[in-house]
């Protein structure tokens, strides 16, 4: 595939680039997305129905359980080309923000410095009744610890169905969607509110709008540019093409 000329010629003139990651980026890592998850031990649970605080709260072995099983995964991964790429971009840029709504901390470990994290990290826990930041410890299957200080469980940091999106990520979030040049919108169904929203923010603000994904998504429709297939392999494409050498 040929990266459009006149999205070169952009990114290399763009003062503020703002990319938006979800679940595909990570997939040529092996993590699974949600909907390449039903596979395996875990083939009969459904996502959505686990990832509640209502369901830890019935069932907190289960979750904790599925939970270790995502963690292990993750710790295992690797980044791939394409969270590389974009970690070249942020040195690039004049501006740069990702926002992401993975759980993996591979744009992290690829060496993303500033990551907007809108659905929390793997790697942190907290407890379930006050919040409580909890010292990492390794996540093993079975039933969650105490916290220290409240005897409450201990819960991954990371946002159930159901519940707000931290705050701050999210003002951070939009304030870059609709500042953006160039917003990227990277291996996400852009199904899941309110984080869907900010691609079509980008695009209300001006933004020339990027989709890199190889199935159409409810923002292909509106998206300036469309550049089918796996990310690992076009935004390396793309970064080369933009900064040869
Ligand atoms: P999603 O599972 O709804 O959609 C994944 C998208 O990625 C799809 O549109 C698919 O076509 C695309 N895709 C698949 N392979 C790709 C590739 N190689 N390159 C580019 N795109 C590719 O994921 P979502 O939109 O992120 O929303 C689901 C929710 O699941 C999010 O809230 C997220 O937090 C969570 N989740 C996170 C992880 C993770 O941290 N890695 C994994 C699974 C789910």
């Amino acid at each position: 595939m040929s990266v459009p000329p006149e999205l070169i010629e952009r990114l290399r003139q763009a003062g503020h680039v703002v990319v938006f990651t979800g679940a595909g980026i990570s997939a040529e890592s092996g993590i699974p997305t949600f909907r390449q998850a039903q596979r395996g031990l875990w083939a009969r649970y459904d996502p959505q129905e686990l990832a509640t605080p209502g369901a830890f709260r019935r069932r907190p072995e289960l979750v904790w359980s599925w939970y270790a099983w995502r963690r292990q995964l993750a710790a295992r991964a690797q980044p791939n080309p394409g969270h590389r790429a974009l970690a070249t971009m942020e040195t690039r840029a004049p501006r740069f923000d990702l926002i992401t709504q993975n759980v993996d901390n591979l744009h992290q470990q690829a060496g993303n410095a500033r990551v907007i994290e809108l659905h929390g990290n793997l790697r942190r826990s907290k407890c379930l009744d006050h919040e409580h930041p909890v010292p990492d410890w390794e996540q093993l299957p079975g039933a969650p610890p105490a916290c220290p200080v409240c005897g409450s469980l201990v819960r991954p940091d990371v946002v159930w169905f159901g519940e707000s999106l931290p705050a701050t990520a999210v003002t951070a979030a939009i304030a870059a969607s609709q500042s953006a040049e160039i917003f990227f919108s990277i291996g996400t169904s852009t199904l899941v509110e309110p984080a869907a929203s900010l691609p079509f923010l980008a695009a209300a603000a001006g933004a020339l709008t990027v989709e890199i994904n190889p199935q159409a998504t409810p923002f292909s429709s509106q998206a300036d540019l469309v550049l089918r297939g796996p990310a690992g392999v076009i935004l390396p494409q793309l970064m080369i093409a933009a900064w040869p050498g």
